[in-house]
């Protein structure tokens, strides 16, 4: 077996899942909607499981999927890409696996950013790549040049980078992108761009794409995620767009990993790239409405709220809150005590955890959240009992 997975622990998502299922806990920890999905996306998918064909679809992707891709980021970010740069992959935790196995040499260095998504440096290390960590810490998670000089070295090939950031809700600013691109021009490093939260960026802030940015077009690998984009985390269709030789190369590691992505939910997803600005408008604006709910009642209730500009989460601060237990220790009693589950933030680190900061996902209806918020009152008040 191997030891880098073999005693990696089950991911903080599932653990946290299970025991709100064993609880009968309100969910706030995993991070899925339970409303704002589209009709006619679904009717598509539909449709094409039944009239479509249901055999392998070509490896790299519907070529009509790949064209709404491309498309889609021309139309939305301003991109020049096209088609034969996109890769159609089984999620962007399958965009992820197959770019790093198709990027990385052994002992190549890869610059990561703490806290990081789960999967990330299990994937950068099973792929031979050696971690180099930039920690960021709260309230402000800044990106600084002094991080950065520290990161980078003459052996760094690849930058990790996710923004909007799961968990910490930042959207990175101009300035740490303009940092961030400086830095990877300087070391020849590709950056790995994990953006599935693009279209979810609140209060009229706009994502930039750091493919955007000066020398970053011929360097940048683009994930974006239908899961997000559509509210169905459990579709699992996923992209790379990257410039042609890195593009070919995604693609010859991605035909070993999963080597192509159900057809009909493809062809649903490509329809549904093509939807109009207010579709996207309004699904922004239906999930800012119950950040700020969510984030409007538990101010009330004296909890510190940390900024929250993208994604599905907002961010409580433990000991500015007047809860005096560690993450870990307020999610395992606000799960098993008070029936609702969060995500201990201290998870995404791999060294030297912020130990005070836990997550919450919005993304659900009123009523869920009113429910959730008595019940984090009362893990609060078991805390200090
Ligand atoms: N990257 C980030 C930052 C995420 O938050 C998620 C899912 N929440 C993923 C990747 C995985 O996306 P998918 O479900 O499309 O594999
Ligand atoms: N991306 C989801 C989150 O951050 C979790 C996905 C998973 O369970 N692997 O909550």
């Amino acid at each position: 077996m191997n030891p880098l997975f073999a005693n990696q622990p089950t991911s903080i998502f599932e653990h946290m899942s299970a025991l709100a299922r064993d609880a009968g806990a309100i969910n706030l920890g995993q991070g899925f909607p339970d409303f704002g999905w589209p009709d006619d996306v679904i009717a598509h998918a539909a449709d094409a499981l039944r009239s479509g064909s249901n055999q392998y679809p070509p490896m790299r992707g519907l070529g009509e999927l790949r064209e709404a891709v491309a498309a889609h980021y021309r139309r939305h970010q301003g991109l020049a890409v096209d088609a034969e740069q996109v890769t159609i992959t089984s999620g962007a935790t399958e965009a992820l696996a197959s770019s790093l196995l198709a990027l990385i040499e052994p002992g190549d260095e890869v610059v990561l950013f703490q806290p990081l998504y789960d999967a990330y440096l299990p994937l950068v290390r099973r792929a031979g790549g050696v971690p180099r960590l930039v920690r960021l810490t709260p309230p402000g998670w800044r990106i600084t040049e002094a991080a950065l000089a520290e990161a980078f070295t003459d052996r760094t090939r690849l930058v990790l980078f996710n923004n909007p950031h799961n968990p910490t809700a930042r959207l990175f600013d101009a300035e740490e992108l303009a940092l961030l691109a400086r830095f990877c021009v300087a070391h020849d490093a590709i950056a790995l761009t994990d953006e599935v939260w693009e279209h979810l960026v609140f209060d009229g802030l706009r994502h930039i794409p750091l493919a955007s940015l000066p020398g970053m077009a011929d360097r940048t690998v683009k994930v974006g995620s239908a899961g997000k984009i559509f509210s169905m985390t459990g579709w699992k269709v996923g992209w790379t767009v990257a410039p042609q030789p890195i593009s070919v190369a995604i693609a010859k590691a991605h035909q070993f990993v999963t080597f192509s992505t159900p057809p009909n939910l493809q062809s649903a997803v490509a329809y549904g790239l093509g939807k109009s600005e207010t579709y996207f408008d309004n699904m922004r604006s239906g999930f800012q409405q119950t950040r700020d709910h969510l984030r409007a009642g538990l101010e009330a209730r004296d909890f510190r709220i940390l900024p929250a500009e993208g994604s599905y989460f907002l961010c409580v601060d433990l000991a500015e809150s007047g809860i005096a237990v560690d993450d870990m220790a307020f999610c395992e009693l606000a799960v098993r005590q008070a029936g609702v589950a969060a995500i201990p933030l201290s998870a995404f680190f791999a060294e030297n955890p912020v130990r005070s900061v836990v997550r919450l996902c919005f993304a659900k209806q009123q009523a869920t959240l009113d429910e959730a918020m008595l019940r984090l009152d009362q893990a609060r008040d078991r805390v200090a009992r």
